[in-house]
């Protein structure tokens, strides 16, 4: 079977301390990778950046220039790591057979790419690299993770347990894919609902070697807040649930309320009166907003604004030999 042509995604959001580093293991591991004939000799690395304040582009820049395996795309601001990769995916669905995602910080084991390519062989549209230990992330970063996922599950989105944007897809996929027309994107989620056969692959994920990360505390609950909302109207249902529920709590209010006048003793009431106030403005509030968020929602949707804009592409055209 003839090797794939492979085109590996890397966002990179200010990176420049790892950069080079990342663009040097990268490229020794493509030279493995065509050894062993799982790629062919005209797969690339496209480095995505993604509106980075510091000296991440210049380097691509560099990279691009002496390096004709890769290629440099320029965001015109910072969009998101989702709109990151879907950049340099949907840029060149037609040009590549088969597509990895990998982080610019090394994270990821990259040996996992070569058993992806090997599964993908094996037929796989679709293959997860999935972490298996994450004993190199924080106690913080590993049980907000995996309730996410629990989370997402219990409200029906199809997420792959502990994995995140480290993945293999094949070009069908993405010409799938480009029928998912949603601003708010959540990768994760819609990749499982397209289908097709899917594999996984284990990998230990280790730690940041330089730079810090650029999901700090409120950026991660923005995601997986958007992830939840994008997928699942089972909130607004938990809304409902919880405004029957009040709704019968009014009812038996009201009961004691008229027993209590019958009986003449309504001025000893103000509890009865503000407690349920209190509560059931609060609890409109909440649905309120709540609404407001799918509302929101819509109205981006609606707007369909581009996901991202694309400033410049660099790439060093192959030099063919003259016959
Ligand atoms: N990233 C990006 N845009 C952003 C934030 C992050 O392209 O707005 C990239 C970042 O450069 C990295 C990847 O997304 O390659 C994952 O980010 P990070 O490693 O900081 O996340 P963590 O691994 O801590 O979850
Ligand atoms: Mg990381």
């Amino acid at each position: 079977m003839l090797p794939t042509k492979l085109l590996l995604v890397v966002p990179c959001y200010n990176e420049e301390e790892i950069l080079l580093k990342t663009h040097r293991t990268l490229q020794e591991y493509y030279t493995h990778l065509e050894a062993e004939r799982l790629i062919a000799p005209d797969s690339k690395i496209c480095f995505v950046n993604d509106g980075s304040r510091d000296r991440t582009w210049q380097l691509i820049e560099t990279i691009c220039q002496n390096d004709p395996k890769s290629i440099g795309i320029k965001l015109s601001r910072n969009f998101g790591h989702q709109s990151a990769i879907l950049a340099g995916l949907t840029q060149y669905t037609n040009d590549y057979d088969c597509f990895i995602t990998i982080d610019a910080d090394l994270q990821d084991d990259i040996a996992a790419i070569g058993k992806m390519l090997e599964q993908h062989r094996d037929g796989a549209m679709v293959v997860y690299g999935v972490r298996d230990d994450r004993s190199n992330d924080s106690w913080f970063k590993r049980t907000t993770a995996e309730s996410f996922y629990t989370m997402m599950r219990w409200m029906g989105v199809p997420v792959v347990f502990n994995h995140a944007d480290f993945r293999l897809m094949d070009r069908r996929i993405l010409e799938e894919f480009a029928h998912f027309k949603e601003v708010n994107l959540f990768l994760r989620g819609i990749i499982p609902l397209i289908g097709f056969r899917s594999e996984k692959v284990f990998y230990k994920r280790l730690e940041r070697e330089a730079g810090e990360t650029k999901y700090p505390l409120k950026k991660m609950l923005l995601f997986a807040w958007n992830g939840v909302t994008s997928f699942s109207t089972f909130p607004m249902r938990l809304v409902l649930y919880f405004g029957l529920f009040n709704f019968f709590i009014a009812m038996a209010v009201s009961v004691y309320i008229g027993i209590s006048y019958l009986y003449g003793s309504t001025v000893a009431g103000w509890t009865s009166i503000v407690l349920p106030m209190t509560f059931f403005s609060g609890a409109n509030m909440i649905a309120i907003g709540l609404i407001g968020e799918y509302v929101g929602k819509i109205y981006e949707e609606v707007k369909g604004r581009p996901r991202y804009i694309i400033e410049k592409v660099v790439e060093v055209p192959e030099v063919r030999s003259e016959k």
